[in-house]
């Protein structure tokens, strides 16, 4: 059977309030289009279709992941992550070396907008890719080649600051996925260097398949606090790409 392609959302920080609201995704035999969510002020939809659209795995196997979590979790906020999910984890795929090309848009008209802010993007991604996760990043110059886009906008309407959109098929496997960066907080004041990367390293967080966490030392808060990624963010990310994707329920 061909799986389908669920639309699911996207996360996104505040850089001063943050919401995550369910949105609506399609259950259907043949794949989807992403559906991109255009409404609810920006923030953050997903609904997450129910326990039997999710592969389920052999009850063993599954008590072998649950046994995996329990004695792996300390230092990470999988926890978290498994609430905010309803008990799955979507994360992508081994790619068996072949890294996930990424387009950083190397100019924006936006007003404000600095040249470093690509560099600062490029930044957080090597960030994580020191991690040597089974997903890794590439950088092209074609965006019609790319896998995952970074696009700049003046700023978002809702107190948010960053946005990724992201898709899965019925495996939990994340099958795409895009972020968009806010040059201005919704208050109007510029973002800093510093402040770029950092939210850069969060919307990179959820593109791997993180949700947030209410350690607020991490990255993966939903407000932005930190600057660099805890050990909390990098075991966190480990641990999740040592697990199937999928439900653990
Ligand atoms: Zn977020």
């Amino acid at each position: 059977m061909q799986r389908a392609t669920l639309p699911l959302l996207s996360l996104a920080l505040g850089a001063s309030l943050l919401s995550v609201f369910r949105a609506s995704t399609t259950r259907a035999a043949a794949p989807l289009p992403v559906r991109y969510d255009a409404t609810a002020a920006g923030r953050i939809s997903r609904r997450f279709d129910t326990a039997d659209a999710v592969a389920t795995p052999r009850v063993d196997e599954h008590a072998a992941v649950l046994r995996r979590i329990r004695t792996a979790q300390q230092g990470t906020y999988i926890a978290d992550i498994l609430l905010e999910r309803d008990s799955a984890l979507a994360r992508w795929p081994d790619r068996h070396g072949k890294p996930l090309t990424v387009w950083i848009q190397p100019e924006s008209p936006v007003p404000d907008f600095l040249a470093t802010y690509t560099a600062e993007v490029r930044d957080a991604f090597q960030e994580w890719d020191a991690l040597h996760l089974p997903v890794h990043f590439t950088f092209v110059d074609d965006s019609s080649n790319a896998e995952v886009h970074v696009t700049w906008i003046d700023r978002f309407t809702e107190p948010i600051s960053g946005r990724t959109r992201w898709s899965r098929d019925d495996a939990w496997a994340i099958t795409e996925a895009n972020i968009t960066l806010a040059v201005h907080h919704s208050s109007g004041d510029q973002l800093d260097d510093d402040a770029m990367r950092a939210m850069a390293l969060h919307e990179i967080g959820h593109l791997l398949g993180l949700d947030h966490t209410t350690d607020s030392l991490s990255i993966m808060a939903p407000r932005v606090r930190v600057r660099e990624l805890s050990e909390a963010d990098r075991a966190t990310a480990r641990l999740l790409y040592a697990l199937p994707a999928g439900s653990v329920r």
